[in-house]
């Protein structure tokens, strides 16, 4: 529980700095910035609210994200940061109430250079990759909500379109950083290793202000649907055309019953197991002959950045998403991984009881999402030990704890944030690694 003089000294401080449009204690906007994504989740869905801010508060720049946070730092105030919002699992929700601070006004995309792109924390994946398209490039790595924030991006999600390439970690794409500490200090620029001492873990260490990320040459791409009697056909071409020259930006894949939970689309018949890729042109034949000898068809191949853009907003989570809409309340899903899921798709179901699995082609092995009956937080536990008994790498993704290079983390956060004030709740130092054979 926040001290409420601290609450109320702070709004005075941040209305002198920010403007009153900028910050608010409107109890509708609280709610608003207390909630994320995390509906997506049963095992969640159970225990929300999880918490609700005191106060919101909207910098627009750089500086003024240093102001803020410096304040509520001086008077003892939590602060979580926000970006869209749009994270799976409540790592956004103030547990403990407090400020959050939320970075979507902070949203300029300040400079498109020779292979990098820097912003302002707030600024849209999808503003970025438009900017870089501008010069001739595109974004190295982008997760399938084009909408949600670079600071969010990096902070909160993992995988996502050039995971195939790159791989799921965004070890490579985080160029240099400038971050805001909890120790009543200024911005900080890092850059390399420094940098990636920022990723995955929620704004715990420290909160990411301005960011410089990757780019590489755009890519003429092409966005190509195919579709199948059942789902084993897609499964025994996703990882070949995954690892065609020059690699697909994308490959997913799922079951009849997911694929007709997908939005309608031609393109995806009904009763059909539907295929899609974001390929290179220069793939594109070989592609179409490996679907063609599968007993697969064409569907269509589409052109334009938009064409490809919407099949990466129908992939990693989001086609279970779809699924959920089906029946509200039924799915809960894991994040799974590995060989087994192409070669022996039935087992993996059966283990799960009566499992849907949309897949991707990932960098090393087929990565995806197994849906299933929710029943309850131990089912779920005990399907995580099946499915590992049987070689699928799990990892449950329904917990808010940061679960990546934790100890380093925590040991950053004792100099940045000493008082244990940037988004509580999330950094649990006596939580030792996920439990469970990580796909990360
Ligand atoms: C249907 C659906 C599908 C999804 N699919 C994917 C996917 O394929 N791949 C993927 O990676 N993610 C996916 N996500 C999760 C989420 O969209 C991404 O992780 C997204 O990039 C988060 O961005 P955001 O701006 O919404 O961040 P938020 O949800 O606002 O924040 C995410 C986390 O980062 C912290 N944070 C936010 N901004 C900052 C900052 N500037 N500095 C420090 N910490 C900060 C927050 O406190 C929170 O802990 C999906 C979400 C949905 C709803």
């Amino acid at each position: 529980m926040v001290d409420l003089s601290a609450i109320t000294a702070l709004q005075e401080r941040l209305t002198e700095r920010l403007g009153a449009r900028n910050v608010s204690s409107d109890a509708r906007l609280l709610e608003r910035a207390s909630v994320d994504g995390a509906r997506m989740s049963p095992v969640i869905s159970e225990l929300l609210p999880l918490g609700v801010a005191d106060l919101v508060a909207f910098p627009t720049d750089a500086e003024a994200i240093a102001d803020t946070v410096r304040a509520a730092v001086e008077l003892g105030v939590p602060v979580t940061p926000r970006g869209k919002g749009t994270g799976n699992y409540g790592q956004a929700i103030p547990s403990t109430g407090g400020l959050v601070l939320d970075l979507s006004r902070a949203r300029a995309v300040l400079d498109v250079g020779d292979g990098v792109i820097t912003a302002e924390a707030g600024a849209t994946m999808l503003a970025l990759e438009q900017a870089a398209a501008a010069s001739g490039q595109q974004l190295w790595m982008y997760p399938s909500t084009m909408n949600s924030s670079i600071g969010g991006f990096l902070a909160g999600g993992s995988g996502g379109t050039g995971t195939i390439e790159h791989g799921a970690n965004h070890m490579g794409f985080v160029v240099a950083l400038d971050v805001v500490h909890a120790d009543g200090g200024g911005l900080r620029h890092v850059e390399g290793e420094e940098a990636q001492l920022y990723v995955h873990n929620y704004g715990t260490a420290g909160i990411i202000v301005r960011a410089t990320v990757r780019l590489e040459p755009l890519v003429d791409w092409r966005a190509l649907y195919a579709s199948f009697d059942d789902f084993p056909g897609p499964l025994s071409v996703i990882r070949e055309i995954g690892l065609l020259t020059p690699r697909p930006r994308l490959v997913s894949a799922d079951t009849v019953e997911v694929s007709r939970a997908l939005p309608d689309d031609p393109a995806i018949p009904d009763g059909r197991s539907s295929l899609r890729s974001i390929i290179a042109p220069e793939a594109l034949e070989q592609a179409v002959a490996l679907i063609e000898s599968a007993g697969g068809r064409v569907e269509d191949v589409r052109t334009g950045a938009q064409a490809s853009a919407r099949l990466s907003t129908l992939s990693y989570n989001h086609p279970i998403e779809w699924l959920q809409k089906t029946r509200p309340g039924y799915y809960y899903h894991l994040e799974v991984g590995g060989d087994i899921l192409v070669e022996d798709i039935d087992l993996v179901h059966a283990t799960i009881g009566d499992g849907l699995l949309h897949v991707e082609a990932g960098h090393t092995v087929p990565i995806g999402m197994l849906a299933a009956e929710y029943r309850g937080p131990d089912e779920v536990r005990a399907a995580i030990d099946r499915l590992t008994a049987i070689g699928v790498g799990v990892h449950n993704p329904h917990q808010w704890n940061v679960d990546f290079e934790l100890q380093r983390t925590v040991a950053l956060a004792r100099t940045t944030d000493p008082r244990g004030l940037l988004n509580p709740g999330k950094l649990n130092p006596d939580y030792d690694g996920p439990t469970k054979g990580s796909i990360r």
